[in-house]
């Protein structure tokens, strides 16, 4: 029995020192030390049935089998995981000097993500409004009833409150989002005084029903300029150098007069619908003209609001609807394509 408990022994090792992976490791211990059939395990199991001096005499040597041969199993199996570890990191290796890929999505390589349309012309526009000088300014949405309309001329009691369905925050009766980038006014005003050239791109909210030119969500581009001396003309040079370059195409314009508090005399800018080439449409409301730049010069009550005395200095400000420059510019028919968040929309641009 000794005999033979010592040719398994050295079967296993030399069966052991053969094996390549963790999966023949698994099959040959299975094979020598697996509870139910192992070779080894069978012949200890043997042992018992021996008589006490039989036992006594070959139980010392099983015992020391059984101890070698589990000892260089743990052994092997260790240096079999390290192997394992070893191999898998080198096949996942990276190559960190590799030029990178550019973002990808939907899991396809090489194809990038680019900005959405609103996004490029929000960035074209401040490109342009830099080069002539202007600041590039941000204001809260959040904003306190003040700067959205008393400080622009529009008091409490007034009625074109009415004409901006508003966003309230309960329990906090001067806080609202605010309707209109124009709130930075008064803020640039009073922050850089006069004089002043400066955009304020942004998102503004209204409280009203969604259609193909209304969204309760959208974004404006706020333009002001205060300086000694600045009169109608100047907004209309600075208006038509806007749209020209922004749609790099001959539009027909159109002033006529427009009503906002905070402008004295107001203008409505509409452009000749690129949509439908002013043949009518929903997004033109069939008139062949989109409002698109309602516009003015800056009220003097909203210059003293900003602390700027209106006897010395004037401006002009206005107010684009970034969203219909978006629609006119790419031939876009419903404003709500825009925040749909459709890929199959986003991927034309
Ligand atoms: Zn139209």
């Amino acid at each position: 029995m000794e005999e033979k408990l010592i040719k398994i022994k050295n079967a296993a090792l030399k069966e052991l020192a053969t094996i390549k992976d963790i999966d023949e490791f698994k099959k040959i211990f299975t094979k020598y030390l697996g509870r139910k059939q192992g070779v080894l395990t069978d012949i200890l199991k043997d042992i018992k049935n021996l008589g006490a001096d039989a036992k006594k005499a070959i139980g010392q040597v099983a015992n020391q089998v059984k101890n070698d041969v589990a000892a260089a199993f743990a052994a092997r199996e260790k240096e079999l995981s390290g192997l394992e570890i070893e191999k898998k990191l080198s096949e996942n290796l990276v190559d960190v000097t590799l030029p990178g890929l550019p973002a990808g999505w939907q899991g396809k390589k090489n194809q990038a993500g680019h900005f959405h349309p609103s996004t490029q012309i929000q960035y074209e526009l401040e490109d342009m409004f830099r080069s002539l000088g202007f600041l590039v300014l941000d204001g809260p949405e959040l904003e306190f009833d003040y700067y959205n309309f008393e400080g622009l001329n529009i008091p409490q009691y007034h009625p074109a409150r009415d004409s901006q369905d508003t966003f309230y925050i309960k329990d906090h009766a001067n806080w609202l989002m605010r309707t209109h980038t124009s709130p930075v006014q008064v803020r640039a005003l009073q922050k850089y005084g006069a004089p002043i050239r400066a955009i304020v791109p942004g998102r503004v909210f209204r409280n009203e029903a969604t259609d193909a030119s209304h969204e309760h969500t959208f974004y404006q581009l706020e333009g002001l300029v205060v300086d000694k001396d600045i009169s109608v003309a100047n907004l209309i040079a600075v208006m038509n150098l806007l749209l020209k370059g922004i749609l790099k195409q001959d539009i027909k314009t159109r002033l006529r007069p427009g009503y906002f508090p905070f402008v004295e005399p107001g203008f409505e800018l509409d452009i000749n619908c690129l949509i439908c080439n002013g043949k009518g449409c929903p997004v033109c409301k069939h008139s062949g003209w989109v409002e698109i730049l309602p516009c003015g010069m800056v009220h003097p009550n909203v210059l003293k609001h900003g602390g700027v005395d209106p006897e010395k200095y004037s401006g002009f400000a206005f107010g684009l609807g970034l969203n219909r420059l978006v629609m006119m510019k790419y031939g876009i028919d419903d404003i709500r394509l825009l925040q749909s968040g459709d890929l199959r929309f986003l991927q034309q641009f």
